[in-house]
């Protein structure tokens, strides 16, 4: 068994466009800019935004926090959004989700930029995903193909199994593993609540992702031996020996699933960092398309 570790495989992804950014600096041209736009004080939501926001600082990019009172209404975030759109010196765009209740999360994603879209979750991103041309990935299900690429996992003509069909994990991963190309090429099976015999499902699997947010759901009977495993899952669960007053737990049961695979990500240390280099990586690109740069 060998653990994925996405500590080191997003540090050296960070390195090297930490490298680029210094030419760019040497060059004497702009660095690239990433936008966050924060609404409300969501704890889980302002971790997520202060690690993107401290990682595009460490590798030499300019970020831009936008923090929203909870209370902004619908049309108000729409006209930051169009702002951010306009500023020529934003080349990414992401809204930290989920956003308050009173407003559309959907009208807000339609609105981003499409090339400024760095989350990947515009009609114009999903739509071009599913056509197999060129797009900004989800940058979770992005972060776990650079995952798999950096580890040389074999997915042509294997079964995958991936649960969850969110639009922003479960469903781009089912259309990643299934294209044509490197890493692409299995033949995919996409689960989610209403799926009957899961168990079995999962058993025939090569490689499963599990993406549904439930502690421990994927446990060591629904393996089989020498299975990848992906752990998209992160839900703070209580525990009172922690200073914060949760733990992170990831959607499988990595004491017994671990020493059955043959290849696993930890939670934490996994697929959450990936997703930062896959948000950086998308963030980059956008900046060299729209300075048409090489
Ligand atoms: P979501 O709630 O939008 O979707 C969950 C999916 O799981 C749904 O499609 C649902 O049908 C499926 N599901 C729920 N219960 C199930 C069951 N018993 N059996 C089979 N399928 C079931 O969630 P999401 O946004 O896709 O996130 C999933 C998990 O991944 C969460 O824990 C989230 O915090 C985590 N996440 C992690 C990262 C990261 O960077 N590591 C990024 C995004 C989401």
């Amino acid at each position: 068994m060998e653990i994925m570790n996405g500590k080191m495989v997003s540090q050296s992804i960070c390195e090297k466009l930490k490298e680029k950014t210094n030419s760019l600096i040497a060059s004497g041209k702009r660095v690239p800019q990433l936008a966050a736009v924060l609404v409300g004080s969501n704890g889980a939501s302002e971790t997520y935004v202060a690690s993107k926001i401290k990682h595009c600082e460490e590798i030499g990019f300019k970020s831009n926090m936008v923090r929203l009172d909870e209370t902004i209404s619908e049309q108000e975030l729409m006209t930051t959004i169009e702002s951010l759109n306009k500023n020529a010196e934003v080349d990414g765009i992401l809204v930290q989700l989920p956003l308050p209740k009173h407003i559309n999360e959907q009208n807000i994603i339609n609105l981003i930029d499409p090339e400024k879209d760095v989350d990947g979750f515009s009609p114009v991103n999903t739509g071009r995903l599913v056509l197999g041309m060129q797009s900004y990935i989800p940058a979770t299900p992005y972060g776990i193909m650079l995952m798999l690429e950096h580890y040389n996992i074999e997915t042509s003509g294997k079964k995958a199994v991936v649960i969850g069909r969110s639009n922003i994990v479960g469903r781009p991963m089912s259309i990643l593993l299934s294209q044509a190309g490197p890493f692409g090429d299995a033949t995919v099976t996409l689960c989610h609540s209403k799926t009957k015999n899961l168990s079995s499902i999962c058993q025939e699997a090569d490689i499963i992702v599990a993406a549904l947010g439930k502690p421990g759901f994927l446990t060591a009977d629904m393996v089989k031996p020498g299975a990848v495993i992906i752990d998209v899952g992160i839900t703070r669960v209580p525990d009172a020996s922690k200073k914060s007053g949760f733990s992170i737990k990831g959607d499988v049961d990595f004491d017994n699933v671990s020493v059955k695979s043959s290849f696993i990500t930890p939670v934490p240390g996994g697929v959450g960092l990936m997703t930062i280099a896959g948000l950086l990586m998308n963030t980059y690109n956008a900046y060299l398309k729209r300075n048409k740069l090489p």
